[in-house]
């Protein structure tokens, strides 16, 4: 055989082999904290997968839900104290480190605020009063509950202050994610992707998922496609994914700590990372802080890169790295600004 067929064949074999290991990807849906978990993974290990996944992520949703009376969380916001079991320590740790890094409005001592504006419990007719307000934030403040000048020391257990309550909605789906997608990778289903509600990590030999990122202004509408492997994380935060209509007017799910109102100002953030945990955390904070200040957070997560989407949906700001793993529609290939 000529040096040149022989390299071919083999080349040919190595390919096939790549798909056999891979096979047809199946997709399996569930409903699990309070969103759609999807599974992708070739159709023969896609029942393992699933089975793998449910319980990783049922095991984070029954130390972290709100919603839960036994959880971790749960007792705590019912005023018990509770020991700090290793997901929640986890969780705790990457919280403090979002809350420092973001000037404090990555803050997960919200709840008080989120109830106050209806988005937990009776839903609101009129917007809060200033009292209202001032009243609450009294309740709200990640320093009133972990001692922030003796980082690392997190407490081993708590009491949360009569009126505080956690709320780890803007992170707790990043990190079941990934922890699935751990859990998966170490029982040899390399070739997977987890998705709840849009916290999304993947992995896959020689062709990345594609994960189409929305237009937040055009119903049915895309930006462009992340190719995502390697283990790489995406999240999105967006205003109009969960709100409140208070006076025919909508307010996005996510609030500045520092104001206690909800947040305007940009449409939508796209955040790629090591870990979902980190880009769901960072998707809520850049979202807060807007592109020059969370042009500065990032730099605390190597690896991570954003897209920032305004609320007219005509300035796109993007640092260069996310240009790596991104391919804009061509209608707004010219309109997205790079920045190092
Ligand atoms: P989604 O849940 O749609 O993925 P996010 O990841 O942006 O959206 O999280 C929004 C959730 O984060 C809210 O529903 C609330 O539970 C929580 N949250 C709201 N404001 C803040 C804040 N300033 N810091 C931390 N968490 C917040
Ligand atoms: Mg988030």
């Amino acid at each position: 055989m000529h040096i040149a067929q022989w390299l071919c064949a083999v080349l040919a074999l190595c390919l096939c082999g790549g798909c056999r290991e891979q096979g047809r990807m199946g997709d399996r849906g569930w409903t699990a904290m309070g969103t759609t978990v999807h599974v992708k993974a070739p159709e023969a290990q896609l029942a393992e997968a699933v089975e793998i996944a449910r319980e990783a992520i049922e095991e984070v949703e029954a130390e972290l839900s709100p919603f839960r009376k036994d959880s971790v969380v749960g007792r705590l916001n019912a005023g018990e104290e509770a020991g700090v079991s290793p997901h929640v320590a986890t969780v705790l740790a990457l919280a403090d480190k979002a809350w420092r890094e973001s000037d404090g409005t990555f803050d997960p001592t919200v709840g008080p605020l989120m109830t106050l504006w209806g988005f937990r419990g009776t839903p609101r007719e009129t917007i809060p009063t200033k009292a209202e307000i001032a009243v609450t934030l009294a309740d709200v403040g990640w320093d009133k509950i972990v001692e922030t000048d003796n980082y690392p020391s997190l407490p081993q257990s708590f009491i949360l202050p009569s009126g505080m309550k956690l709320d780890f909605g803007a992170i707790a789906k990043g990190y079941a994610v990934d922890a699935a997608y751990k859990r998966l990778q170490e029982a040899g289903i390399l070739n997977v992707l987890v998705n709840a509600g849009g916290e999304i990590r993947g992995n896959r030999e020689g062709k990345p998922w594609r994960i189409a990122v929305r237009d937040p202004c055009i119903d049915g509408g895309r930006l462009g496609v992340l190719a995502l492997t390697d283990g790489r994380a995406t999240a999105t935060s967006g205003r109009y994914e969960r709100f409140v209509e208070i006076d025919g007017k909508r307010y996005a799910h996510i609030i500045d700590p520092r104001t206690g109102w909800p947040v305007t100002g940009w449409e939508q953030v796209t955040v790629v990372a090591d870990s979902a945990a980190e880009a769901d955390a960072l998707s809520t904070s850049l979202f807060i802080l807007g592109p020059e200040k969370g042009m500065m957070m990032l730099q605390a997560y190597p690896g991570a890169e954003a897209l920032f989407v305004s609320d007219d949906g005509k300035t796109l700001i993007a640092t260069r790295g996310f240009g790596r793993e991104f391919t804009a529609e061509k209608k707004h290939e010219g309109h997205i600004v790079y920045r190092d």
